[in-house]
C-alpha cells in the first residue's frame, strides 16, 4: 500500500527504457539489490499509454552466485595453467622439459615436412660432468645446471626451443634453420658454454665445464622425430669419442667436426 518509491527509493524509474532492463540499486535500508525490471505500457486501442504494468523480479542472489561462479571458474583456469606449466617445466633449470620439447619436436617435424622448411636440433652435454659433482660436490653441479640453462635461453631466438633432455644433456630445436644456421648456433652455444665461469665457493675458485654438441638436420626420408633425434644423437656420440669439447654435425650420413682443433688455453 506505499508508492514504490518509498519502498525503493534507491530505484530510478526514469532510467528504466520500455521492455526489460536490469538495474543494481542501493539505498533505503538494503544491500545492493539486483532487479530485473519489465516495463509494459497499458493502451487502449493506438492512443497514448494508461499507465504501466511494472514487474520487478529480484536477481540479486542469482548474480551473486553467478560472480562466485566465476570467480572459482577463474582460479581453477589459473591452477590448470600453473599445473600445465610446471608439467612441461624442468624445475632446476626453469626450461622445457624433455616432455614438452618431445611435444614441439613433433608439432615442429610436422610442420616442417608439411611447408618444406628445414630444422635443426642440437644436443648439449657437459664434459666430465661427473667430475665436477665428485670433487666439487652435487650442489655446485646444479649451479653448473642452472647457470648452463640460463646462458642457452639468453642466446637463442624467442621461437627457438631450448630444453633439458636429461641429467646434464639440454637441446635446442632450432625452427627454420639449416646447415649454415645451425652451425653457427652451435658453435655460438658452445664457445659461450665452455666459456662460462662458474664458482666453486669451497675452493674459493672459478672453473669451466666444457661440452659436445651434436647437430642433426631434418632429412626428407625421416618418417619420425625419433629418427632427427637419433641422428644429433650419434653425432653426440661421435663428439665424445673424438675428444670431447666440440661440435659435431651429422649431415647426409657424414659427421664433421667443428671447430678442426680446439683451443687449449679456453679450457679450464
Ligand atoms: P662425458 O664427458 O662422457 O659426458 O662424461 P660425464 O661425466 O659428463 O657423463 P655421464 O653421463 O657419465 O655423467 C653425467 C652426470 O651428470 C652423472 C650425474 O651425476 C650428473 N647429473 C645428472 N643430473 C644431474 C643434476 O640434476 N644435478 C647434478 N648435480 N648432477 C647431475
Ligand atoms: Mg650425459
Ligand atoms: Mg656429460
Amino acid at each position: 500500500g506505499r508508492p514504490l518509491v518509498s519502498v525503493l527509493p534507491g530505484l530510478d524509474l526514469g532510467a528504466v527504457p520500455d521492455g526489460q532492463a536490469e538495474l543494481g540499486i542501493a539505498g533505503g535500508g538494503y544491500a545492493e539489490l539486483r532487479l530485473q525490471i519489465g516495463v509494459a505500457p497499458i493502451r487502449a486501442g493506438r492512443g497514448a499509454a494508461q499507465g504501466v504494468v511494472l514487474t520487478l523480479h529480484d536477481v540479486t542472489r542469482e548474480r551473486a552466485a553467478q560472480q562466485t561462479l566465476l570467480e572459482v571458474q577463474r582460479r581453477l583456469e589459473e591452477a590448470n595453467r600453473e599445473l600445465e606449466r610446471v608439467a612441461h617445466t624442468d624445475m632446476l633449470t626453469g626450461l622445457a622439459n624433455r616432455r614438452l620439447l618431445l611435444a614441439r619436436l613433433d608439432m615442429e617435424f610436422s610442420r616442417a615436412r608439411r611447408h618444406g622448411t628445414p630444422l635443426a636440433l642440437l644436443l648439449i652435454d657437459l664434459d666430465r660432468f661427473k667430475q665436477v659433482n665428485d670433487t666439487r660436490g652435487h650442489l655446485v653441479g646444479d649451479a653448473v645446471l642452472r647457470a648452463t640453462g640460463a646462458e642457452l635461453r639468453a642466446l637463442t631466438r624467442p621461437e627457438d626451443i631450448p630444453a633439458r633432455y636429461g641429467g646434464e644433456e639440454l637441446a635446442l630445436l632450432l625452427t627454420d634453420t639449416g646447415a649454415d644456421g645451425a652451425r653457427t648456433a652451435a658453435l655460438r652455444v658452445w664457445q659461450h658454454l665452455r666459456s662460462l665461469e662458474h664458482e666453486d665457493p669451497a675452493a674459493g675458485s672459478t672453473f669451466r665445464v666444457s661440452c659436445c654438441i651434436g647437430v642433426a638436420l631434418l632429412d626428407p626420408t625421416d618418417s619420425e622425430a625419433n629418427d632427427l633425434i637419433a641422428r644429433a644423437d650419434a653425432a653426440l656420440y661421435a663428439a665424445k669419442a673424438d675428444g670431447r669439447d666440440c661440435v659435431m654435425l651429422n649431415l647426409d650420413g657424414v659427421m664433421e667436426r667443428e671447430p678442426q682443433a680446439v683451443i687449449e688455453a679456453a679450457v679450464a
